[in-house]
């Protein structure tokens, strides 16, 4: 989680934001009372120094009107003596109104008896008014007042003036100090109200930090906890209602979380694959059946064009897709296996957007298309073989009916073909009939308890009888008796065709080797000729229905190509496995094995 720093916090800015509006309103009070103060101050000061020059001007008229008398010795001394109640003062001038001639000072003496050069005077003389002026006396850095005032005789004769010059410098200095009283005030209180700001916006700031850390712990998909209701102000209600959210938003994830791992659990347990795309048809879901059925790993192909990873660009173009629901095979085959897959496209819709991507469902077709290309054969296979011999017969019934019947010897040649023919497609029917039985699991098999050694003898012996008398058959038998259950007509027909199949391919003075062993729990039984062998390309394929190397060769000799697949299916019955080994030209061996079962341990060495 992100920590905010203190400075940057809530927290910092609400106790900030108390302060420096605290500081703005000390400042608007301190300049209006300042301001107000300084006005006072100065009204008071100047209206003392009124009435005492007002005092003084008084006086002075008594002592003019004395020496107007003739007393004029007189008025000089009165004048010293009222000045030295005013010093006071930082100067005070008595001037007379005859010539401006300065009467007495308190500063430089030198100027008494002396026109005064004062203009505040002069004007003071001039109108018989009161003037007054503030100054700067920059020698001294101070601020002075300077006052004028008449002097009248009770009748309202002009006399002279007085003239007052006061320090003001008492009321700045009180001034200063009030400044720095209030201004030390003013500090004292902006301290005591940061502290109790920080401590105050507390309250308000911690339920907002409770929040905070809460919505971060849930964007980290942690419901378990619940905010902290302080009280039911807009604050509080902000807490219960996101409370109330968390809840809300923990059961919609438990729904969403429930119905993913369903989703993933159905997607991953299906049989059928599964690739979902984006609007640009770029593979974004797939599951591990998908993976399978195309041989690729998912982390390589998300993000890829679904038609180029099903390899269909050529066939398929992405802007042909369209709302009904496409079908199509895919031939993943190569030289070793076959591999055809069915998809299907589905489109994602949803209301107002018209395509939101493809879901594509890839079923496994192979075996069906495999049953389905078999049957194709097989029905070919079948017409094909009886149409030869209905040809045949259709020909030679024509050729009988055209008279050849009458001709004693074409008559019983061409009937003979005919049986010849009719023997073969029963036994083409028969055999098919055998197949179709073991296919569709009807053929019971009928186990019963024989001696194996015996029981081939007695095959072997019978062919024995009908072969030719220039092959010459070789018996490599065991002595010992070897119990096993078969079904008897069903392993009499295998041995049937394998033996038969010797006897057909082996040429005169050939040799036919009958070998039977034992290994473990299983027979060996090997029937090996001289005959004309089979390419070694064509092993695999003599088990399959219809398969003759020599097509015309295997007619001839009465084959209908289905004797080792049946062969085949009733080994497969039986348990055991069938298979070949040739030399072109030299000799042909047939491999079967079969379980030994129902028999004690012991008996068959
Ligand atoms: P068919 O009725 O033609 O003999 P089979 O299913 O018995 O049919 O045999 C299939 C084919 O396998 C034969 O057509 C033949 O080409 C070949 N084949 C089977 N056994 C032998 C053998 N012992 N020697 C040579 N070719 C054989």
């Amino acid at each position: 989680m992100q920590k905010v720093g203190f400075f940057r916090s809530i927290h910092f800015k609400i106790a900030l934001v108390y302060v420096l509006l605290l500081l703005v309103a000390m400042q608007l009070i301190g300049v209006y009372f300042i301001g107000r103060l300084e006005r006072e101050l100065i009204t008071n000061f100047t209206e003392s120094i009124d009435s005492r020059a007002q005092g003084l001007a008084y006086r002075a008229a008594e002592q003019m009107r004395e020496a107007a008398l003739g007393n004029e010795t007189e008025l000089k001394k009165g004048i010293d003596q009222l000045l030295e109640d005013a010093d006071d003062l930082v100067e005070v001038e008595v001037i007379s109104a005859n010539n401006s001639i300065v009467l007495g000072t308190t500063g430089n003496p030198r100027i008494e008896g002396k026109r005064t050069t004062e203009t505040l005077i002069k004007n003071v003389l001039l109108k018989a008014q009161t003037r007054n002026k503030i100054v700067r006396d920059s020698n001294e850095n101070r601020r002075l007042y300077l006052l004028g005032k008449p002097i009248k005789s009770p009748e309202g004769d002009l006399l002279g003036a007085i003239y007052v010059k006061a320090s003001m410098e008492s009321i700045y200095g009180q001034m200063q100090l009030i400044i720095h009283t209030f201004e030390t005030g003013i500090v004292i209180s902006l301290a005591v109200t940061a502290i109790l700001g920080v401590f105050l916006s507390r309250t308000i700031t911690r339920p907002v930090s409770d929040m905070r850390r809460h919505a971060l712990q849930i964007a980290h998909g942690d419901f378990s906890r619940n905010v902290k209701v302080y009280g039911n102000d807009e604050i509080g209600q902000l807490a219960t209602a996101f409370n109330q959210m968390t809840t809300r938003l923990k059961n919609a994830n438990e729904t969403t979380e429930a119905e993913r791992k369903k989703l993933k659990s159905v997607l991953s347990h299906m049989t059928d694959g599964v690739i979902a795309t984006d609007r640009n048809g770029n593979v974004i879901l797939m599951n591990d059946r998908a993976e399978e059925l195309l041989n690729v790993y998912r982390q390589n192909v998300f993000g890829m064009p679904i038609l180029s990873l099903l390899k269909m660009e050529e066939s398929l173009k992405w802007s042909d897709l369209d709302e009904s629901v496409q079908s199509s095979l895919i031939d993943l085959s190569d030289n070793e296996k076959k591999h055809i897959l069915r998809a299907n496209f589905s489109m994602i819709q949803r209301e107002n957007n018209p395509f939101n991507g493809v879901i594509v469902v890839l079923h496994d077709v192979t075996e069906q298309e495999q049953i389905e290309e078999e049957r194709r054969e097989f029905v070919s296979n079948v017409s094909h073989e009886l149409r030869t011999p209905l040809t045949t017969m259709k020909s030679y019934l024509e050729a009988l009916d055209d008279g050849a019947l009458k001709d004693e010897n074409l008559g019983p040649r061409f009937l003979a073909t005919a049986q010849n023919e009719t023997e073969r497609m029963i036994r083409l029917v028969n055999d098919l009939l055998k197949l179709s039985r073991m296919d569709s699991k009807n053929a019971l098999i009928d186990f019963s308890r024989v001696d194996f050694v015996e029981f081939f003898h007695q095959i072997i012996d019978r062919f024995e009888m009908t072969k030719n008398e220039n092959i010459r058959f070789v018996r490599e038998l065991p002595k010992k008796k070897i119990h096993t259950r078969i079904d008897q007509d069903k392993m009499t027909q295998v041995l049937d065709n394998i033996i038969s199949n010797a006897l057909k391919y082996s040429p005169d003075g050939g040799t036919v080797v009958f070998r039977l062993r034992v290994l473990k729990h299983h027979m060996y039984v090997t029937v090996t000729d001289e005959g004309v062998g089979i390419p070694k390309s064509k092993i695999s394929k003599i088990f399959d229905r219809f398969y003759r190397v020599d097509k015309a060769r295997s007619r001839q000799l009465g084959g209908t190509g289905l004797g080792l697949a049946i062969t085949r299916e009733m080994v497969h019955a039986h348990g055991g496995e069938v298979w070949a080994e040739s030399e072109w030209n030299e000799g042909t061996s047939i491999h079967l094995t079969l379980p030994i079962t129902g028999v004690k341990e012991g008996a068959t060495s």
